[in-house]
Formats: structure tokens, C-alpha cells, sequence
């Protein structure tokens, strides 16, 4: 296996350095102080690295696509585990690997800007990926996020990657009915891509990320999109290939049920509800982290609608929330926006504004 890393690397000093070493060893360090950018893609499936490429004190760019790390254990991800690599690699590609879950230990790579894992078997990511302090790029497009797990997002809701992250392609996963609502906590976002799943709704919480240009859902299953969306400006909208309904004017007044009230008390003891979570009955702990998370905001006054609210579905030309926009036909110039609102008041004011009309 490791005559193939060496035939490669050779490859890439001949190209690369004029000064390349007639012959590299393992043994010669000379051979890893060089290296910035090393590309080790279709290597026949190789499934791990020698030591000495992790303590490779330059190494910026590591591409390792199609081959066979999916099939490596623990103790074969050593390289990754060195110093060297773990402060200064910026980028690294591990897409085609046959993965099914990523080794802890990328959670380490303090410098990393960009990971790209399509085309994989993932469900879920480590927790600590989501305490990186400069990933701004991540691909994890074509894996099997989605399928239901309760650890399976938690990655999403740490406060580093919702400071950083810029761009998320989810494309081609397992993401059905709706997309955790802790995508809208990610206040860097610029582009969103989750086509080719079977979402039926997006998030109320898609409205709060302020920083979105491009948002891409097109074959999904989508009936209508969230009223939060009317506030957004994006340059490009791509919702083609769905199921949107015309819905129009219909009223939903929502009541506060035992359930939510019971949620609320607990929202409102926050401070001690972690450590008795184990004493929660799990269907209210449930509702609980439903409120938290997914809360849905009055369109016209910015509250929470907690308690009784009204949700209305609007019908809006998309061209007036994104610059450019990408649907099936003329049949879907006109969405439903399902919108929310705090009291009756609020809607009669919102109307007032005519905001929603073309
Ligand atoms: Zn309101």
C-alpha cells in the first residue's frame, strides 16, 4: 500500500519541486518538511496513512477521495491524530471513502476551512466537528443524514460552526418532512443546499439567517415555504420539482394545549431542567426541545407565538424575496407562504402593510 503513496508522491515532487529527492523514504524527513499540498485520490483504495505525513509540519491541503478509509479502525487514523496536522490542515477531502461515521479526532483539526465528505454513508457528524473554530465549507452531500436520530444533529448546535460556517451542501441525503430547525442558528450562512431530499417543509427558523444568498431545495417535496422567508433578500431561489399546494387565506387558530403549558413551566426553570432531565417524562422533554428550537415568530412584530396564534398561508410572486429564481413552471409564479402571527392585531396591521402582495 505504501509503494502507492511513494509512486505518488514522487509524481507530485517531480511536478512540483525541482529539487525533488531522486528516491523518498519514509525514514528521510526532508521528504514530509516539504510537503504543503499532497493529493492521494484513486490511490486503489488505500485505508490509512503513515505517521509521518500527520507530523508534516506545512501540510495545508489533503485530498484522499476514492478509496477505501471507510474501512480503517480506530488505531489506523494515527496520522490524523499528530500535531502538526491537527494545527495547520486547512482542507481535507474524503469524499468515496465508504464511511460510515468520521473518527473523533477531525474535531481536532484547529485550522481546517473546508471538509469534504460526499458521497459517503454518514448519519451523523462528531460533535466536536462542530466546535471548529474556522470551518467555513462543509459537503456532505449524497450520505443518509436524515434518518432519525437523536444525537444526530448535535454537531449543528455548537456555538463555533454557528458563528462560521458559510456554506452547507445536504444534497442527496435522507432528510425527510422537515430540516432541523437549528440550520436557522447559522448566522454566517451564505449558501444552503438541500435539493434531492424529501422535505416537506422548511423551517420557520430559515428566516433568521440574515447572511443567506443562495437557497437551493429544488426535488424535494415542499407544499408550501415558511412565512419567514418573505423578510429574506437572496440573489438566487431554486425550489423547482416540488409538490406546492395553492393555499390561500386559510386560518389556523392554534390553542394552548396541556402539553405546551406543562413545556412552558420547564422553558421557564431552564436553569435546573438539564440536570433532571432524567426525571422529565420524555414525551414532554420532547415538547420542550420542540419550543426551543423551533419556535415560530409573529411576521409582523417579531414575538414568539408561544401561546394562541394565527397562522395564515400568503401567496407571494418568490421574484420579491430573491433576485433570481429557479421554478417548474408559470403554475408556480405565485407561492404559499405560511405565516405566523402573534394576535389578531398583528396580522390586521401586517395587512395594512400589504407586504405580501406583488
Ligand atoms: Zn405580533
Amino acid at each position: 500500500m505504501f509503494t502507492k503513496i511513494r509512486k505518488r508522491l514522487r509524481k507530485f515532487f517531480s511536478r512540483n519541486n525541482n529539487n525533488a529527492p531522486s528516491s523518498l523514504t519514509f525514514d528521510d524527513p526532508t521528504v514530509w518538511y516539504q510537503l504543503t499540498y499532497v493529493n492521494l485520490s484513486n490511490c486503489s483504495g488505500i485505508t490509512t496513512l503513515p505517521k509521518e505525513l500527520g507530523a508534516s509540519p506545512h501540510l495545508e491541503k489533503l485530498v484522499l477521495s476514492n478509496n477505501g478509509f471507510g474501512a480503517s479502525v480506530e488505531f489506523k487514523w494515527h496520522w490524523l491524530q499528530q500535531t502538526a496536522i491537527q494545527n495547520n490542515l486547512r482542507f481535507l477531502d474524503l469524499s468515496k471513502n465508504s464511511l460510515t461515521e468520521l473518527p473523533a479526532c477531525i474535531g481536532k483539526l484547529s485550522a481546517l476551512t473546508e471538509l469534504i465528505v460526499c458521497h459517503n454513508s454518514l448519519r451523523f457528524l462528531p460533535r466536536d466537528l462542530g466546535t471548529l473554530p474556522h470551518l467555513e465549507k462543509l459537503v456532505l452531500s449524497n450520505n443518509g443524514f436524515g434518518a432519525s436520530h437523536e444525537f444526530e444533529w448535535h454537531w449543528l448546535q455548537q456555538t463555533a460552526i454557528q458563528n462560521n460556517l458559510r456554506f452547507l451542501d445536504l444534497s442527496k441525503n435522507s432528510l425527510m418532512i422537515v430540516l432541523p430547525a437549528c440550520i436557522g442558528k447559522l448566522s454566517a450562512l451564505t449558501e444552503l443546499i438541500v435539493c434531492h431530499n424529501s422535505l416537506r417543509y422548511l423551517p420557520q427558523s430559515i428566516g433568521n439567517l440574515r447572511n443567506l444568498q443562495v437557497l437551493r431545495s429544488s426535488n424535494n417535496k415542499l407544499f408550501y415555504l415558511p412565512g419567514s422567508m418573505m423578510n429574506m433578500q437572496l440573489e438566487t431561489l431554486d425550489v423547482s420539482t416540488n409538490d406546492f399546494l395553492t393555499l390561500d387565506g386559510t386560518l389556523i387558530f392554534k390553542e394552548l394545549t396541556l402539553r405546551i403549558l406543562a413545556a412552558k413551566v420547564v422553558l421557564k426553570n431552564r436553569s435546573t431542567y438539564r440536570k433532571e432531565r432524567d426525571n422529565i417524562p420524555p414525551e414532554l422533554f420532547k415538547q420542550f426541545e420542540y419550543l426551543e428550537t423551533e419556535t415560530n415568530y409573529c411576521l409582523y412584530c417579531k414575538r414568539p407565538c408561544l401561546d394562541s396564534y394565527i397562522t395564515e398561508f400568503m401567496r407571494l410572486n418568490p421574484l420579491c424575496i430573491a433576485n433570481t429564481t429557479i421554478l417548474d413552471t408559470e403554475e408556480n409564479e405565485i407561492l404559499s407562504f405560511q405565516c405566523y402571527f402573534c394576535s389578531p392585531d398583528c396580522r390586521e396591521k401586517s395587512r395594512i402593510l400589504n407586504i405580501w402582495l406583488e
